[in-house]
This record gives C-alpha cells, structure tokens and sequence, in this order.
C-alpha cells in the first residue's frame, strides 16, 4: 500500500476525527454501562461494509477489514469508557452527563480508530493481510472488558496486536516505546485489625489497634526495602489507615488499605506473601485478630520485544513525528496487558500535550484535555504499523 495516499486520506478525514472524538467527548459513559458508544463505533463500521460483531465479552465491539491482498492479521486496539469525574474545562464539547468526563483520552481513540478504518477501507484492494478493530469497553473498571472479549473471541486468528496512549502530559510530536515490562501490575490490599477497646487509662486491660496498626504501616515497608531485591520496581502504599474514637478511648479496631505496584510476577507474588508474612506476625505479637486480603488488578504490561522494536525502528519516518524516545516504566496499569498475554504485540505512547499549554493536567484530572493533533499522529503510526508490518511478513514469507 502507498503509505503516501494514507497519510493523505488521513489528513483529509482530520475534521471528521475531531468531530467524532468531540461528540464521544459530550456523551461519556462509565466502564461496563456503555450502551450508546458500542452502538456508535458498530454503527461507523458498519457503514463502511465491515464484518462486525457487538457485546464481545459484554459491551465491545470487533469489526474486521479484509484487504485484497494475502496478509496476516493484525489487531488494533481502542478503548472506549470515561470516568466518574465532572469536567471542569471550558472547552465548547464538554461533557453533558454529569459527573462523568472523558479524562483519560478514550473518546481520542476510539475516533482515531474508526476514522483509520474508514482511511484504510478507502485503501482495501491495496491492503494486505486482514485488520481487525478491537473497540473495548470498560478499560478504567476491574476486572476491565479485555479479559472479556478475550474469552469470547477476539483474538481468534489475530497474528499481532498494536495499541496506543494517547498522553496529554507528553509533548505533541513524540512517540514513545518500551521493550518488555512496561505499565505496572496494579493490586489492592485491605487490613482490618481487631484489637478490644478500653478506656485510655488501662491500655493493659485492651488491646490497642492503633499501635499494632502504626506497626503495620512501618513493617510493611520492610517487604520493598528488606525483601525484594533492590534491582526489582516494586511499591507498597497505605493509602487509608482509619481507627476512628474519642481521646481518651483506647481503638477496637483499625483499618488499612493500600496499593502494590511491580512489574514481574514473581516479585509480585513474593511481595504477597511477604506481607501476608508481616501482617500475620505483627498481630500475633500484639495478641489480636486481624484480616487480610489481597486483591490483584491488571497484570503488568509487558511488550514484546521484537515487535516493540519493530515499531521503534518505523514510527520516527511518520509525519507529525518528530521524536522517537524509550519510556520510562510507568507506575500505572492498563488491560492491554492481557491481550499481550495471548499473542505477540506492543502497545506505545503518543503524545497530545499542547506546546503551547501553560499547564498540561494529568489524566483522570477534571480539567485534562488533549491536544487534538495528537490522535492524527496516532492513526498515521498504527496505520504505517499495520502496513510495513505486513510488508514485512509477505516478504518473510516468500523467502
Ligand atoms: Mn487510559
């Protein structure tokens, strides 16, 4: 395919990304009560002749473009939910549903998505391989719809799959790569300790939640700096710690909850298994009874390598681009990582932050907003993606 005639489609269709993303943006809906949205994307590619399959895994939608050329099959992907937040921009296509905003740059992508499907559609007899549109519902909500759509088929025959981030706190005109783990594995853990209340007077007749609480908060970070090995990322966070009384009331009970974050499975599971070890010997100490439990999110992300730097080697040659850079690991997490799980890929990130901004806000910010340009770059990158990656095998394949 003429890489040159796709930029160009591209280009022209800009208006209509921008459209599309600004009318997602008006009509957000939360992780797994999207019902609009599906119809939405299923609707655009049905209009263009696709294959389409809706409530994949629940809420998703597949289409499938096939090209007049022998191929492999390549999977994009694009999530499609907002957030439980209300938008506080001034921006004229700002959220009509209250308290519920588009704040992680979904709604870009699921209209850079279809509005590349439309440009290679316009292209087909030139396509090589099939490519297949995996629209995902409820990536912000776990236990997420990829695990869903997984289990229901839509990786059924796909070769490779690709995805990217929009980032609104990355400069427009940068793309961004990283070669195995790259977003975190996000879990949850809740403590409930419980001691026996009392009066202030007579610690020695209760049993004191609080202190064996502060003991918590201070052992578990023994798990990270004492037990881990200092080569490996990994975080341990008390984010809640409640044992709420009088001044002179000695706590019956305590509660702690908190975050972990890592990157490899094992020093997850070791990181488990330390602080069900930490939580069990300090209650036994101080003789109460507690609660533990440990609830794991999204596996981390791990890229592949070939594939990663496959697209590495290609991104910097697409218009809009103007630097190509490793990311750092990020502490965050994204469902992407299960498809990863099932077939070979790489997921990058695009930058959409405005040069021009004084401020750029953080995703899931009531204020975050994207520069718009962006989500061309990110089309014209999965769309060069698919097409030399292509080129690349029909060419494997004849040698
Ligand atoms: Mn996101």
């Amino acid at each position: 395919m003429n890489l040159e005639k796709l930029y160009e489609t591209l280009d022209q269709l800009y208006d209509e990304m921008v459209d599309s993303r600004r009318h997602l943006h008006m009509h957000p809906e939360l992780s797994f009560e999207e019902v609009e949205t599906p119809k939405y994307v299923a609707n655009y590619h049905q209009l263009l002749g696709h294959d389409v399959r809706t409530e994949v895994g629940g809420r998703g939608v597949v289409a499938k473009l096939v090209g007049g050329k022998p191929g492999p099959t390549i999977a994009l992907r694009a999530d499609f939910d907002a957030l439980p937040i209300q938008e506080l921009t001034d921006v004229p296509f700002k959220s009509k549903v209250d308290g519920v905003m588009h704040a992680c740059g979904h709604d870009g992508h699921t209209a850079e998505l279809l509005v590349l499907a439309k440009a290679l559609n316009s292209l087909q007899d030139e396509l090589e391989g099939t490519v297949v549109f995996i629209h995902q519902h409820a990536e912000e909500y776990q236990p997420g719809g990829a695990i869903a759509m997984i289990e229901d088929g839509c990786l059924e025959g796909v070769d490779v799959i690709f995805g990217t981030h929009l980032q609104a706190v990355r400069p427009y005109g940068e793309v961004s790569y990283r070669v195995g783990p790259t977003m975190a594995a996000a879990d949850r853990f809740h403590i409930t300790i419980k001691g026996k209340g009392g009066h202030g007077a007579q610690p020695h007749l209760s049993k004191d939640s609080i202190v064996v609480g502060a003991q918590l908060v201070t052992n578990l970070q023994q798990v990270v700096s004492r037990r881990v090995s200092p080569i490996e990322a990994a975080v341990v966070s008390v984010g809640n710690f409640v044992a709420k009384n009088a001044f002179n009331v000695i706590a019956d009970t305590a509660q702690l909850d908190g975050t972990v974050r890592t990157f490899k499975e094992d020093v997850r599971d070791l990181v488990e298994k330390e602080m069900e070890r930490v939580v069990k010997g300090t209650c036994q100490s101080a003789d109460v009874d507690y609660e533990f439990s440990y609830l794991r999110g999204y596996p981390s992300l791990v890229n592949h390598k070939e594939e990663t730097e496959f697209v590495a080697s290609i991104l910097g040659e697409v218009p809009g681009v103007e630097e190509v850079t490793e990311s750092p690991l990020q502490m965050a997490g994204e469902d992407f990582s299960y498809y990863l799980q099932h077939v070979k890929g790489s997921f990058f990130y695009t930058g959409a932050r405005n040069p021009e901004w004084e401020e750029a806000y953080p995703h899931h910010h009531p204020k975050f907003d994207l520069d718009e340009r962006g989500m061309l770059v990110a089309a014209k990158c999965l769309g060069k993606v698919v097409v030399e990656y292509a080129k690349k095998e029909v060419k494997e394949a004849v040698n």
